[in-house]
């Protein structure tokens, strides 16, 4: 586990520098969860759903959280006070969404989180790849959504050009070393045998090791009930065991 101070130095590339003058106090928080085993696999952390995303997933399970202003936000001063509460306890915390790369005030949040001697991780669906590039070195680990091969992007953000983003912080991931790992939410509606086909051979491509493909979950609009999507097929399983050292196939979260 990395801690402050023991944290592997990574090199950003020149000029990408964290923004500190955005007021942590104007972070944008839709909620908190206090405790979760999930969200960083073999942690204990609490996490921070951040408001606002670009992009407008089919399944999104947090579309509340799209609007850039969210009706009941939470204080930054009443996360930081709850987290002094669990200094001990908890292993770390995990910065989620929404996109929380949206927000300037991210970085100093971090820093504030580090401060109290927490890990840090960090859910990102990629979207700003050149605002992620100067937080790698500041978080302990990161899952990087990667929701399609490139031709079939848009069909699940709803939004041109996402692809290009999202395979751009992938290069970046890759690059800056820090630990982390890489996750598609399977929809069968989209991602048919040819298009899993294709997401395989782009993360090989890229150099993917850690991958894990998770069942979809759909929430029912009137009943709240989430079901289980089909499973994906064995053979696109078996081609991610074969090819990704770390993967993991979650069959419901
Ligand atoms: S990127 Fe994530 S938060 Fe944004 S719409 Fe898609 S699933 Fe929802």
């Amino acid at each position: 586990m990395n801690r402050p101070g023991s944290a592997p130095v990574r090199d950003a590339p020149a000029g990408a520098r964290p923004d500190r003058d955005a007021g942590v106090e104007g972070l944008r928080i839709a909620g908190l969860a206090r405790l979760s085993t999930c969200d960083w696999p073999g942690r204990l952390v609490a996490t921070v759903f951040c408001q606002g995303c670009p992009w407008s997933c089919g399944y999104c399970q947090n579309a509340d959280l799209i609007p850039p202003r969210g009706p009941a936000p939470l204080a930054w001063r009443e996360v930081t006070a709850l987290l002094r509460r669990r200094v001990g306890l908890l292993d770390a915390v995990v910065f989620s969404g929404g996109e929380p790369t949206m927000q300037p005030a991210l970085a100093t949040a971090i820093d504030e989180v580090r401060a109290l001697g927490f890990a840090v991780g960090l859910h990102t669906s990629g979207a700003y790849p050149d605002r992620l590039v100067p937080l790698l070195p500041l978080v302990d680990w990161v899952a990087l959504d990667i929701k399609a091969p490139a031709s079939r992007y848009p069909a699940v953000t709803g939004r041109a050009a996402s692809a290009e983003r999202a395979f751009a912080s992938l290069a970046h991931v890759l690059a800056s070393g820090v630990e982390h790992e890489v996750r598609t939410t399977i929809d069968p509606a989209v991602l048919d045998a040819t298009a899993l086909a294709e997401l395989a051979d782009a993360l090989t491509a890229a150099g993917v090791r850690t991958f894990a493909a998770q069942r979809l979950l759909r929430r029912d609009p009137a009943t709240g009930i989430a079901v289980a999507a089909a499973e994906p097929p064995a053979d696109f399983l078996d081609t991610c065991a074969a090819r990704f050292p770390g993967f993991t196939y979650r069959s419901a979260r």
